[in-house]
């Protein structure tokens, strides 16, 4: 019988080392010409709306607090709206809230 092995015990339980480096990672992410291209698109991944390029901000898809990583993955254009809104919304609510602007989107 294999004998299981417990690599990493407390996965879930972030280092503060773990949390710099991502936020560190996002500002690297930030001066790409991948993400500026990005921004100047003015558009905000969650509500699909026209928004001025400066008003756009980075947003973890995961947050890193929860262990999502600074990766072109989990990063996405969001306007200040919805940035907020995913800040201060329950899960589920913020769940109602997007399926607002989804539904004409399919
Ligand atoms: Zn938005």
């Amino acid at each position: 019988m294999k004998q299981k092995k417990s690599i990493h015990p407390f996965a879930y339980d972030l280092e503060e080392d773990d949390l710099k480096r991502e936020r560190r990672r996002a500002r690297e992410l930030r001066e790409t010409q991948w993400w500026k291209r990005r921004q100047s698109k003015g558009i905000c991944h969650y509500c699909r709306r026209p928004t001025s390029p400066k008003d756009i901000t980075m947003d973890h898809i995961v947050p890193i607090s929860r262990g999502g990583k600074s990766t072109r993955g989990n990063v996405v254009p969001c306007c200040k709206e919805c940035n907020n809104a995913k800040k201060q919304l329950l899960p589920m609510e913020w769940e109602a809230y997007l399926k607002k602007f989804n539904s004409d989107i399919s």
